[in-house]
């Protein structure tokens, strides 16, 4: 199946109840053959507006990093766990909710579609929802940011390499300035790992 056709199947996507609160799916973006495929959490507000992933300020934060780590945005393909925008009123904001196991097992066929499709060489999984539901439960990005892991043993098998980093949004939450800079040193750090092992001239 093509990326279209999925995509367009994917828009009425009832599979759980987060299809009732999100304007719409907002399925992965990118080509057939990137070679490294990015997975966040789920959409968030603008996205859901748009029907396009990371377009908001998180995705203009991968953009700057991706540019800044020599990842040439054509390189990618970007999706979320999830593909419907969950959250809960605040005033006249929609604020973010984390996706529960059941939700993100609804979603997981149309990842595993897109991952089949897109067949990255590396698949970089962005903050601890996507990494615990690609890498494992117990896995923590805190303590394993950045490593190279092989992605052929993991059960179900992924891409040949797997690595975990922070969600963007984390960063822009930084309580301030100083802070927040430091974590988007780190962010691209982990993104020049997946840069090299790429471009050959970094071991898994
Ligand atoms: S979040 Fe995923 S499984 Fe749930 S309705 Fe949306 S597309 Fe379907």
């Amino acid at each position: 199946m093509s990326l279209a056709a999925l995509r367009d199947a994917a828009r009425a996507c009832k599979g759980c109840d987060l299809y009732l609160r999100g304007t719409q799916t907002v399925f992965g973006e990118g080509t057939k053959g990137a070679r490294i495929m990015f997975v966040g959490e789920q959409p968030g507000d603008k996205e859901d507006v748009d029907g396009k992933p990371f377009v908001g300020p998180a995705g203009k934060l991968l953009d700057r990093a991706l540019e800044e780590a020599g990842i040439e945005r054509a390189d990618t393909y970007v999706t979320n766990a999830v593909k419907h925008f969950k959250w809960e009123p605040r005033g006249k904001r929609r604020i973010h909710a984390k996706p529960n196991g059941m939700e993100i097992a609804a979603c997981r066929p149309w990842f595993n579609a897109e991952l089949a499709v897109v067949n990255p060489e590396i698949v970089v999984c962005l903050g601890a929802s996507a990494a615990q539901m690609l890498i494992g439960k117990s896995f923590k990005v805190t303590q394993r940011r950045g490593e190279l892991v092989d992605g052929k043993a993991l059960k179900p098998a992924i891409a040949a390499t797997v690595v975990a980093t922070v969600h963007p949004s984390s960063i822009l939450r930084a309580q301030d300035e100083e802070s927040r800079h430091r974590e988007y040193e780190l962010f691209v750090r982990d993104l020049k790992i997946v840069a090299e092992h790429l471009h050959g001239r970094r071991a898994a």
